[in-house]
């Protein structure tokens, strides 16, 4: 019987089940032979977006099979899975048909699921309301059902977001704080939170969800106000443009790096039983705060450069008091982030930077948000 090096049993090839959690050290038989010890394999639907791509870096560098799903052909060029495309596999399918959704897990056979597929640009849920439904909640219930179907066994996470806490009564929120959402996007996300919580009491599936906060990387969209402020600061010190416009100064976010965000992702999924966890810093700073520390990074006073748009003020969509308190994340997941407000900011405007030098990016005008 092969015997892990310091650890207990391990389940052979032939006995391994999708939802065990098989180790990454070597086990070796009384001879020093080396059996053929299968990686575990994670499915990521949705994994050509900024979560996506950063997960699947962090599961292959942790020694996992990717496989990938999006929505558009498979030969697509997706900018962000570059770094990547030759080391993981990538199927099309579609989060609203089952059926297709059933097809990919019976070909992967992922021992995780990580579903990541929804339009996350909040602003744009009011735009196109039905399309957010559809994708943020029903599809969610679509994964459910097909992993039902295929393996039962399969551990699931679910990109849930601080958007479900909407106008809350606590602040700073917690996994037991109600919900409250007041976008389109927010609500259909909270459809999703629920959805997976009565799964996991129903069915015994391991359906966990992730709260996440507002996180950033280079990788965001410029629609985003990070990186709308860092591409304009980094495009402003280049002598590039002059100025950008933003809407409420005063918005407050918990904002943090994506990287250290999707490490909690995994380890959520590493936990004896399936929970919910809030991932977020902690603290809150004002949009105000986020332009003069990105425009200080590049030497430039930001009052000089940014002009408030009253189109781009949200109003009563506006959210306040968003700010996550993640004791559990820190106490069971052993998770704290790594890149501090300052840190993050820094990280996005040298990016900006460094794209704007390397002409792989032009400067475009933003479009009015
Ligand atoms: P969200 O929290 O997911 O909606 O992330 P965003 O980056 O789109 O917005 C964060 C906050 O920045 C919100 O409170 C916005 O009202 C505020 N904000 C202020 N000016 C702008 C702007 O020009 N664009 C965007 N997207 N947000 C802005």
């Amino acid at each position: 019987m092969p015997r892990l090096q310091g650890q207990a049993l391990l389940r052979t090839p032939s006995n391994a089940r999708r939802g065990d959690v098989l180790p990454h050290a070597v086990a070796s038989d009384d001879r020093g032979n080396v059996p053929c010890v299968p990686s575990k394999r994670a499915l990521i639907i949705g994994i050509s977006g900024q979560d996506g791509s950063l997960l699947s870096e962090l599961l292959l560098s942790e020694g996992y099979e990717v496989i990938g799903v999006v929505r558009q052909s498979t030969s697509t060029r997706f900018e962000n899975l570059e770094p990547i495309r030759a080391r993981i596999e990538l199927h099309q399918a579609d989060v609203l048909s089952e059926v297709s959704l059933v097809d990919v897990l019976s070909a992967s056979e992922p021992h995780e699921v990580y579903n990541l597929a929804s339009p996350s640009f909040v602003p744009m849920s009011w735009k196109q309301p039905v399309l957010t439904a559809e994708f943020a909640a029903v599809g969610v219930t679509a994964l459910l059902e097909a992993i039902r179907r295929v393996d039962d066994g399969v551990r699931f996470y679910q990109a849930s977001s601080s958007e479900i806490f909407g106008e809350s009564r606590e602040v700073p929120q917690t996994e037991e704080t109600p919900l409250a959402p007041v976008t389109p996007y927010g609500v259909a996300k909270a459809y999703g939170h629920l959805i997976t919580r009565s799964y996991r009491r129903q069915y015994g599936l391991y359906a966990s969800s992730g709260i996440l906060y507002n996180h950033e990387s280079p990788r965001r969209p410029l629609d985003f106000v990070t990186r709308k402020i860092s591409h304009a600061a980094a495009a402003i010190s280049l002598g590039l443009k002059s100025e950008v416009l933003l809407g409420n100064l005063d918005a407050r976010r918990d904002w943090g790096y994506a990287g250290d965000y999707v490490r909690a992702m995994w380890l959520v999924l590493q936990q004896d039983e399936a929970d919910d966890f809030v991932i977020a810093s902690g603290e809150t700073h004002s949009v105000r705060e986020l332009a003069a520390a990105a425009f200080a990074h590049v030497g430039l006073d930001w009052e000089d450069h940014v002009r408030v748009d009253d189109t781009l003020i949200r109003g009563k969509a506006e959210l306040h008091d968003i700010v996550g308190d993640a004791s559990k994340a820190r106490e069971q997941l052993g998770w704290s982030p790594r890149v501090d407000f300052e840190g993050l900011v820094q990280l996005l405007v040298d990016a900006d930077v460094e794209r704007l030098r390397s002409r792989l990016e032009p400067v475009e005008t933003l479009a009015d948000i």
